[in-house]
C-alpha cells in the first residue's frame, strides 16, 4: 500500500539502440531524428540529447516553438529543421535560434530569400516537394519553376530537397513507387542537391528510398515500422499502475458508468488509477487488457476519467494485493498491440501519454 503513482519508464538506451539499428539499415544515408510533438510525447529535452550522444546531428520538429525549446537541449551545431515552415512574424526567431525552415510553397521561398538578402547572408533551408500526399510542399510545376529561377534564390543554402510518403507502412501499395518516381524526376531540377524521402516505414521499403537523409520518428520510439511483420525495433516505454482497491463482487453485479458490464460469477475486481484523462482511451471500455506478472486480465466496464476496473479473478490470489503493479504498456501490451484494440496507431498512444504519470528515465 505504499504508493498510488503510475510509473512511465522511458528507456533512453533503447532509443539509442533503435537509432543504431536504423543507421545500420541505411548504409549510405544519414539518420535524422524526428522529435516533433515533444519527441512523440516522450520528452524532447531528454530524448534529443540521448540521440545526439548516439551520433544524431539532424532533428526535425513541426513548429517554431518546438524548435526554440529544443535548441536549449542541443549543442549549437545540431541542425534543427522546422517542418511547418516559416512565416512573416517568425523570421527573427528562426535566425536567433539558428533554426532551419522547410520551405513548402513559392511565397515561403520568397520570404526566406528576401530575409536572407536583407541580412546579406546565406540562410539554410529545405525545399519540400509534394509528390502525392497533398498536405505540404511545392507542386511538381512549382518545383520546376523554382529550378528555372535558380538565380533569384542566391541567398538560399539548400540543405536538402525532401518529400514525404503517404502510405509507406503499406509495403505493397503502388503509391510508394509512384511517389518515388515523381521525387526522382523532381530531383533532376535540383542538380547536386541532397535528398530526403523516407520516414520510419519508408526506410524498410527498400534502399531506393534512403537517399541522403532518412527521417524516422516512430521507429526510434519502438513503434513497428513494418506492420504485420515482426517489430525490428526495441520497445522503449513501460507503463505500470498499482491496484488501488480490490472488491469481491457477487454474480450479476453491475460495473462502472452506465453499467455496461455485469459479472457472470463471483468476481475479484481491481481498480487502477489510469483513465481517459491519462490517454487511456475510453475505447478500451470492456476490451482493454493489462498484465500482472505476465498473466492477462481484462478491463471490464467503462473507462472513467481517472480509473479503470479489471477482472483479476483468474490470477493467482497470492499475487493480487492493493499495491500490486499491473503492466498497462510494456513487453506484453506493446504500443502497437494496444493501439490495434481501439483502431488507432502507436503514434497516438505515445502522443497522448499523460503528464500525470511519474516519468522515470533510464
Ligand atoms: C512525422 C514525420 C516524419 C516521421 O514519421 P514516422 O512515421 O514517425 O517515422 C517524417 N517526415 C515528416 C515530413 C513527418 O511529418
Amino acid at each position: 500500500m505504499n504508493s498510488s503513482s503510475c510509473i512511465l519508464e522511458i528507456d533512453l538506451s533503447k532509443i539509442q539502440q533503435n537509432y543504431h539499428i536504423l543507421s545500420k539499415i541505411c548504409e549510405s544515408a544519414k539518420i535524422a531524428s524526428v522529435v516533433k510533438a515533444n519527441a512523440y510525447g516522450l520528452g524532447a529535452d531528454k530524448v534529443a540529447p540521448a540521440l545526439a550522444l548516439a551520433g544524431a546531428c539532424d532533428f526535425f520538429v513541426a513548429k517554431l516553438e518546438e524548435g526554440i525549446v529544443l535548441r536549449e537541449s542541443l549543442k549549437s551545431t545540431a541542425n534543427i529543421y522546422v517542418l511547418n515552415g516559416v512565416f512573416t512574424n517568425e523570421l527573427k526567431e528562426f535566425t536567433e535560434y539558428n533554426l532551419i525552415p522547410v520551405l513548402n510553397f513559392p511565397e515561403q521561398v520568397e520570404l526566406w530569400q528576401r530575409y536572407a538578402s536583407d541580412l546579406n547572408r546565406l540562410l539554410p533551408c529545405i525545399i519540400h516537394i509534394n509528390t502525392g500526399m497533398n498536405r505540404l510542399g511545392h507542386s511538381i510545376d512549382e518545383a520546376k519553376e523554382f529550378a528555372l529561377n535558380h538565380g533569384s534564390h542566391s541567398n538560399l543554402d539548400i540543405r536538402y530537397v525532401m518529400s514525404h510518403l503517404s502510405a509507406s507502412e503499406e509495403q505493397e501499395n503502388p503509391h510508394n513507387q509512384l511517389q518515388l518516381e515523381k521525387f526522382k524526376s523532381c530531383l533532376s531540377y535540383f542538380k547536386g542537391a541532397r535528398a530526403s524521402l523516407a520516414n520510419s516505414s519508408g526506410i524498410f521499403l527498400s534502399p531506393d528510398y534512403h537517399f541522403d537523409l532518412a527521417r524516422p520518428g516512430i521507429a526510434l520510439y519502438g513503434g513497428n515500422p513494418t506492420p504485420g511483420q515482426a517489430n525490428p525495433m526495441q520497445q522503449v516505454i513501460k507503463l505500470f499502475a498499482p491496484i488501488i482497491q480490490l472488491q469481491n463482487l457477487a454474480p450479476s453485479s453491475l460495473i462502472g458508468y452506465n453499467m455496461t458490464y455485469t459479472t457472470k460469477r463471483d468476481t475479484l475486481l481491481a481498480t487502477l488509477p489510469v483513465g481517459y484523462a491519462d490517454g487511456y482511451s475510453r475505447g478500451f471500455s470492456n476490451c482493454g487488457e493489462i498484465f500482472i506478472n505476465g498473466r492477462k486480465a481484462n478491463v471490464v466496464g467503462r473507462i472513467s476519467m481517472d480509473l479503470i476496473t479489471v477482472d483479476v479473478t483468474d490470477l493467482p490470489r497470492d499475487e493480487i494485493f492493493v499495491g500490486t503493479k499491473a503492466e498497462i504498456i510494456g513487453d506484453y501490451c506493446t504500443i502497437d498491440k494496444i493501439a490495434a484494440i481501439t483502431g488507432t496507431i502507436s503514434y497516438e498512444i505515445l502522443t497522448t501519454l499523460s503528464q500525470r504519470y511519474k516519468r522515470v528515465y533510464k
